[in-house]
């Protein structure tokens, strides 16, 4: 049977600051299992950065625990990836020394570890890049290479923030491909959010509708096999795909429970 590595278990978060306390996440259970990709989608501030945080470790909840592996979440470990929605890369390093940065934070320069970095490039299409510097790579290039920095450190769980969102809908595709691919071959546990419906469905094996003010999980819905197993590109193609959307689509659409109090 497979193992549930991420689980909230009854997870509230509430943001403290000078303005006062604001409540971003509430009462939220989620099992992630072994090998399980994951998308989130909801309005904007419904929390799904908030979770990924609290499952990274950068922030710990107010209430209630965050499991990852089986043990409490404290701080961030090796055993999560988290990529952000901006690469990040940092101009004065060349790609191959950006990608390498985990590594090298972690101590970790043997050949083994550098031919880790070599291969994830290549399997990306960047082996011709390596010595280039950030500006002069497209963004989809550049997404990559933040995707092959995440992966260089071997974790079992990726969090993935809107990774696809600043890219053009041609490059976006593509990418949505090479990376299912990737990770699927990896195995990988993928919790990835999203505000393209079209993506979540094309990209997981569940997707978990989020609602705002405060954040809670509104539902949870399977995505069926024949879409599941083909690749983002021709998952689009499937039969069921526009009922899956228009099904979502509603969801989203549902009245908040609570009085709308921010965007
Ligand atoms: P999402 O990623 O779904 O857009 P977030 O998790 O970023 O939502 O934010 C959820 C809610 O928490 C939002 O209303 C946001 O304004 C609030 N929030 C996020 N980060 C902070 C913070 N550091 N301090 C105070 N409020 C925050
Ligand atoms: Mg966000």
């Amino acid at each position: 049977m497979r193992q549930d590595t991420v689980v909230l278990q009854d997870v509230s978060h509430v943001y403290v600051n000078n303005r006062g306390a604001f409540l971003a996440v509430e009462h939220m259970n989620l099992n992630v299992a072994q090998g399980e990709f994951v998308s989130l989608i909801g309005p904007s501030g419904c929390g799904k950065t908030t979770l990924l945080s609290l499952v990274s470790g950068l922030i710990k909840p107010t209430a209630g625990t965050v499991y990852v592996a089986g043990e409490p979440v404290s701080q961030p470990t090796s055993k999560v990836g988290y990529m952000l929605q901006q690469d990040y890369l940092f101009p004065w390093r060349t790609i191959y020394e950006n990608a390498s940065i985990g590594l090298e934070l972690m101590g970790r320069k043997t050949a083994a570890d550098k031919e880790i970095v070599n291969q994830l490039l290549d399997d990306m299409g960047l082996s011709r890049a390596i010595g280039s510097y950030p500006h002069q790579l497209s963004g989809g290039m550049r997404q990559r290479v933040a995707l092959v920095r995440t992966l260089a450190t071997e974790p079992d769980i990726l969090l993935l923030d809107e990774p696809f969102s600043a890219l053009d809908y041609q490059t976006k595709l593509q990418l949505e491909d090479l990376v299912a691919s990737t990770l699927g071959a990896l195995n990988k546990t993928v919790i990835l959010v999203t505000h393209d419906i079209t993506e979540a469905i094309a990209m997981s094996d569940r997707i978990v509708v989020l609602q705002a003010n405060p954040g809670r999980i509104r539902t949870e819905v399977k995505v069926p096999t024949a879409i599941r197993q083909a690749l983002p590109l021709t998952a689009r193609e499937q039969s069921g795909f526009h009922e899956l959307f228009h099904e979502l689509w509603k969801h989203l659409e549902e009245k908040e429970v609570h009085p709308v109090n921010e965007g």
